[in-house]
């Protein structure tokens, strides 16, 4: 094993995993209004087939995996996914992203499965407005998985927030201040251009360094460096028991730190979140291609990953370009967050 490395010197040891392109949210800046047709379920790779991609990259040096969706916890037998994912050696890092609302079922059967950690995103605190986001979901069922995940110790648990103007940024505080009294990672995370046309326009994005002037009233931050940092840029309150993240993939690019390969649900990899290239694995995979084609491919994929995206929130081609981006095709759930 050699390594994967891209034409950027770049390390690609990281494969998110989409394992279905459902979920049992409806949030308003990530669905379209009208909803998504689903990806018809053979088109969905079937869990031998995540597995066998996930085999033959490690041997081409991935040690990371991560789960997604849509929604991981809807896709039925997900704790055998785990346990076959976690028979694999070379893997370091386990983890899983989720909205939470079926983590108090899962929690203790994921980490018994071997799960390392959670993600989860919330982006209110306020069961009403919770609800408005979600379109009709009880925040007290992520909540109460949040909790169970902790006592299963799937920590560090990272809380995902994309704050939006008009929608929720302000509640940036008190999501800030969970941090004083609880060991979350509250993370920040810039709205993109993706995913529902009605909520995405420039005005409602808030770049990170907005959010930190705000939160850095509540008294001084301190800058931590966290093993498995990623592309968050991680701060702490004098005294604070947990840290608070920033992750800014519009206002600060982290392409050059970038180390992932994306696996959508129906097969294809994707280099870069931003770009349209995809390389088709599932196609390879079930016209009965050997190991050393798959090989091939995730080699391509790496060999294609651009140097960067250029979006930029302040350039003139902005609007242009973020439009050319909301494609109701491709929200986030459909590529995995
Ligand atoms: N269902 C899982 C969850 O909720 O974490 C995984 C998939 S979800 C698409 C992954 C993440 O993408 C969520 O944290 C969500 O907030 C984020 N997301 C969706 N659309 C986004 C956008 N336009 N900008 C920034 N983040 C977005």
């Amino acid at each position: 094993m050699n390594g994967l490395r891209d034409g950027f010197e770049r390390t690609i040891d990281y494969m998110r995993i989409s394992i279905t392109d459902r979920c049992n949210l409806r949030c308003v800046y990530c669905m379209p209004p009208g909803g998504m047709q689903p990806i018809a379920h053979r088109e969905i790779l079937r869990y031998e087939e995540i597995i066998r991609i996930i085999r033959v990259a490690v041997r081409l040096g991935v040690s990371k995996v991560r789960i997604t969706g849509g929604e991981p916890l809807v896709r039925k037998n997900i704790v055998y996914l785990i346990q076959q994912i976690k028979k694999i050696e070379e893997i370091q890092d386990l983890s899983l992203t989720t909205n939470g609302i079926l983590l108090n079922q899962y929690a203790d059967k994921l980490a018994e499965a071997g799960l390392d950690r959670v993600n989860v995103s919330l982006d209110s605190l306020h069961p009403g407005r919770f609800r408005e986001i979600t379109k009709g979901r009880d925040i007290a069922l992520v909540l109460k998985g949040i909790e169970a995940a902790e006592r299963a110790g799937l920590v560090p648990i990272k809380i995902n927030m994309v704050p939006i103007r008009g929608i929720n940024d302000d509640e940036v505080l008190d999501f800030a201040r969970l941090t004083f009294h609880s060991s979350y990672q509250i993370r920040f995370i810039e709205f993109m251009p993706f995913g529902s046309q009605e909520i995405w326009r420039p005005e409602r994005f808030i770049p990170s360094d907005e959010i930190r002037t705000a939160v850095e009233k509540m008294g001084p931050l301190t800058a931590v460096k966290l093993r498995r940092s990623g592309p968050a840029r991680y701060f702490r309150f004098d005294g604070a028991v947990g840290v608070i993240g920033f992750i800014s993939p519009l206002s600060n690019h982290f392409c050059s730190e970038c180390n992932r390969l994306r696996l959508t649900s129906d097969g294809k990899l994707r280099p870069c979140l931003f770009s349209e290239t995809e390389i088709d694995l599932k196609t390879a995979i079930r016209s009965g291609a050997p190991d050393d084609e798959i090989q091939r491919l995730i080699r391509l994929a790496v060999a294609v990953k651009p140097k960067g995206h250029n979006i930029k929130i302040q350039d003139e081609e902005l609007r242009t370009i973020m439009q050319s981006k909301t494609d109701p095709a491709r929200p986030m759930s459909r590529i995995g967050g």
